[in-house]
């Protein structure tokens, strides 16, 4: 499978101390990679570079062949990556159609093209449209934060977290949206720490372990691989 988005060598971290050692990880075009690791693994640092929020201090990033290291955050995201951070961060006070709108800022013009397609996702918001974010149920919620990520027609989706904070049942809706979007065509990176049910929806996958990746292979391998298993399932 080609890679979307490759990351080579990458280095990062905060002030003195480097936070991601060598980093490899190859994102499958049409594919759900994810990323698995422990709270502190460096996970959220490795977002932060690709997003160039926090920029790498060694290794490339290639994104359909072009090195976006350093690359300020506006160019990566207007190149076609969209992060959809953890938790549910929207706009409570905002209707969903205006926290929708506020996903395709990057875009300009195509608004209404993207709106058709997160609406055609999510009948759910279509049918909520001028309700304030805040008054939705959680897994609404969840809903508009994947939506403002899809409004902008990204070629990547890098979503962070998507369970966090959810209750089981909007935690099988959220993996649930996330492998359709992916049926029709989105290429996902999904950091996770929900290891049974990422698995269940990704193709391959990282673990990263203080900053290192200490395994990969495909979901399947993973899930049936004894230090994984011994980590994660308990
Ligand atoms: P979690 O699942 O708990 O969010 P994570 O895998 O995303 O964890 P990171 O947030 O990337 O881990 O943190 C990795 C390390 O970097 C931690 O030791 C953390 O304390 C440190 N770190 C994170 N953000 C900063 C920052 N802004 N300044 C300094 N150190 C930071």
């Amino acid at each position: 499978m080609s890679a979307i988005l490759s990351l080579r060598g990458i280095r990062s971290g905060y002030d003195h101390a480097d936070v991601l050692a060598d980093v490899d990880i190859d994102i499958g075009a049409g594919a759900v990679t994810c990323l698995l690791g422990a709270n502190g693994a460096g996970k959220s640092t490795l977002v932060r570079a690709i997003m160039g929020l926090t920029p790498a201090r060694a290794g490339r990033i290639l994104f359909e062949g072009a090195d976006i290291a350093g690359w300020p955050t506006h160019r990566i995201v207007g190149a076609g990556i969209a992060c959809i951070p953890e938790g549910r961060r929207m706009f409570p006070k905002l209707t969903v159609e205006e926290n929708l709108r506020l996903g395709a800022y990057a875009k300009g013009g195509r608004l209404s093209r993207g709106l058709d397609r997160v609406y055609a996702l999510f009948p759910r918001l279509a049918e909520r449209r001028a309700q304030m974010a805040g008054t939705l149920s959680g897994g609404e919620q969840a809903m508009v934060s994947i939506g403002r990520g899809v409004v902008a027609e990204p070629r990547l989706l890098v979503i962070d977290e998507p369970s966090l904070g959810l209750s089981p049942l909007f935690v099988k809706e959220s993996f649930a949206i996330i492998h359709r979007l992916n049926a029709e065509g989105a290429s996902v990176f999904l950091i996770e720490q929900n290891v049974r049910q990422t698995l269940a929806i990704s193709h391959a996958g990282y673990v990263l372990s203080q900053g290192r990746v200490t395994a990969s292979g495909t979901s399947a391998a993973l899930a049936a691989d004894e230090d994984v298993k011994r980590a994660y399932f308990g």
